[in-house]
């Protein structure tokens, strides 16, 4: 199938750059003498041009260069006025190969010793070889094509490309997602016929999706939904819009949402989806054709008791306002239950917003209480300063902790006798950072992971807590706001040294635990007030706590590896309870 793919921004300075080389650029004209091959020209001047390593600047010309190779189709958005996505001639797109061939480190198609003697007639003949009069190829119609082709590159503001090579992702996460099913598996000796079920989706599905651009032209997007597993109940998982979005990444999320819902004990199984897309790039229009063609394309298949979609990486309320919007017409009636992190006013919760940090919160007090830290006056550094960080700052400074030590992607700020956690986000409001934050000394984000504090909230990325990091790590508790902040290298180091890690799986799971309550209110027709929702959440994060911490003393396990065991093992038992042989026939007794 095809897959789009677009040139980072490194990589189109790479792409302008060659076409520099054949427009009439004196400054570049004027140097090219004191080189000796067209590859050696490219590397030094896009090196110098944008700071950077010349190993460096060789590696954004390979993956370039490769990603033009495997092309079936490329388009080239133009500026303003016109800014529209172009597609190249297949004149063009020959051309572009010849080009890029031109510049590798071994051309083939180029003549050797081309790159002193005049360039435009030795790729108009490369060209021509290569391609034929087929081609448009006489020298008068390759000159024109390459003028052209240059035009349309320099001037360019993004470049996409349609392929038929597979998109992958290194590392690819759905390997990390089969290593940590296998661990669980040992560990609880898990029958091999479920075993192997649990490593596939039950079922995943690709569409594409047309939508009408804002110039008027027709852009066809891939979207994807995965149900990973509903033993437990209608799958349940975001939505995430991102460019460099795969199947196997999709598959991942699904999985982990399947033990996120399971350690949780709420009914419901793992799901997730997303489209392979730049909303950066798009408008608000162009984005809501794109979300309500998402929603028509996987109709037949979610539905409030089948899969329930939600917001994740940059899909928001208004979003799920969308799908709901166009399911409910497709339907016939509101059907307001199917999607949850819908605003307040067409069936969201209230408490929604600051749900994945109230679990996080309620978490660090189960932990507290089993290490015996006293909240009251306890130190928390917090990473990351967005919806999760900073809520989640705001709630343990209400319960009494002392909050010394903020940060977002800019840098930190620490203030050992305490910072205010809405005061910091109201300066965040106004300046776009934490950083210069008052009565607060300057700390990097290395040093906040480091400081000397009872609690440690990781709430921005992923591998933020590495094998270097791990050793340094001084907080007793860890709670991982963020899905996947500690290396597994990592969690092994914290776990021998005595670090408390609350798994992600379990810290992070009280947005899903309300959008679980956001479904049943959508079914009872009925609403919670914020007290309701809250002490709901604080009952089912606080007994998950609970469970996984009893598996961990009972088998010595790491609480990540106990909330694997508890939720694979929840899966599997619904999954024999249900079809007993019929799903392993191995099962004996
Ligand atoms: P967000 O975009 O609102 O906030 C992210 C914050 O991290 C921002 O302050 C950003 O400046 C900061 N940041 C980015 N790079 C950083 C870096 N290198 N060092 C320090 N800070 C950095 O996102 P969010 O919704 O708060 O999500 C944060 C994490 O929590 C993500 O891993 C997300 O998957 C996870 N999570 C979120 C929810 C939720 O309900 N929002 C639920 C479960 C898990």
């Amino acid at each position: 199938m095809l897959n789009s793919v677009e040139l980072s921004a490194r990589e189109l300075g790479m792409v302008k750059l060659m076409a520099d080389f054949f427009a009439e650029n004196p400054e570049l004209t004027a140097k090219i003498e004191s080189y000796t091959t067209a590859h050696y020209a490219l590397v030094t001047t896009y090196s110098e041009n944008f700071g950077i390593p010349p190993e460096d600047a060789w590696k954004v010309l390979e993956s370039m260069q490769k990603k033009i190779d495997e092309a079936e189709y490329v388009y080239v958005k133009a500026p303003e006025p016109l800014k529209k996505l172009l597609p190249l001639s297949r004149d063009e797109l020959n051309m572009l190969r010849v080009l890029n061939d031109y510049f590798s480190e071994n051309p083939k198609l180029a003549p050797a010793g081309s790159f002193l003697s005049n360039r435009t007639d030795a790729l108009a003949e490369a060209y021509h070889w290569f391609y034929g009069s087929n081609g448009g190829g006489n020298g008068e119609v390759a000159r024109e094509t390459l003028k052209n082709l240059v035009e349309k590159l320099q001037t360019a503001i993004f470049i996409n490309i349609e392929t038929l090579t597979p998109v992958i992702t290194t590392p690819n996460p759905y390997e990390a997602a089969l290593k940590q099913l296998d661990i669980a598996a040992q560990k609880l000796n898990l029958n091999p016929g479920i075993h192997e079920i649990l490593k596939r989706p039950m079922r995943a599905f690709i569409v594409n999706i047309p939508v009408v651009m804002d110039d008027g032209n027709i852009r066809v997007f891939t979207g994807y939904r995965v149900q990973y597993n509903d033993a437990l109940g209608a799958t349940k998982g975001g939505i995430r819009y991102h460019p460099e979005l795969t199947l196997d990444e999709v598959t991942a999320l699904a999985a982990w949402m399947t033990w996120k819902t399971a350690v949780t004990g709420l009914p419901l199984g793992g799901g997730k989806g997303g489209i392979r897309c730049n909303p950066k790039e798009m408008s608000k229009a162009e984005l809501e054709r794109l979300t309500r063609g998402y929603a028509r394309a996987i109709a037949k298949f979610i539905g409030p008791f089948t899969d329930v979609p939600a917001p994740d990486v940059y899909t928001t309320a208004e979003m799920m306002a969308w799908i709901m919007d166009e399911y409910s017409e497709i339907i016939g009636y509101p059907v307001f239950g199917v999607v949850t992190g819908k605003p307040v006013n067409v069936g969201g919760s209230l408490g929604r917003n600051e749900a994945t940090s109230r679990g996080v919160m309620y978490t660090v007090v189960e932990a507290a209480k089993n290490l015996d830290i006293n909240l009251k006056g306890a130190t928390v550094a917090v990473q990351g300063y967005g919806n999760v960080g900073y809520h989640a700052a705001r709630l343990l400074h209400e319960i009494g902790c002392k909050i010394i030590a903020v940060s977002d992607s800019k840098g930190g700020v620490c203030n050992p006798e305490g910072l205010d956690p809405v005061k910091v986000l109201e300066h965040k409001d106004k300046t776009g950072s934490v950083v210069d934050y008052q009565e607060s000394k300057f700390i990097t984000n290395e040093q906040l992971l480091e400081m000397e504090c009872d609690i440690l909230v990781p709430a921005a990325l992923e591998n933020q807590v590495t094998e270097t990091t791990a050793t340094n790590i001084k907080a007793k508790v860890v709670a991982e706001g963020a899905n996947g902040p500690v290396t597994p290298e990592a969690d092994e180091i914290l776990f021998k040294r005595g670090v408390f890690v609350i798994p992600d799986i379990l810290a992070n799971s009280g947005g899903v635990i309300v959008s679980y309550f956001e479904q049943v209110q959508n079914q009872m027709n009925y609403y919670w007030t914020e007290e309701e929702v809250r002490a709901r959440l604080k009952d089912t994060i606080t007994r998950a706590f609970n469970d996984v911490l009893s598996m961990s003393k009972q088998h010595n396990v790491n609480m990540r590896t106990a909330a694997y065991m508890l939720a694979v093992k929840r899966v599997a038992d619904a999954m024999l309870a249900r079809k007993g042989k019929a799903v392993s026939p191995i099962v004996t007794g």
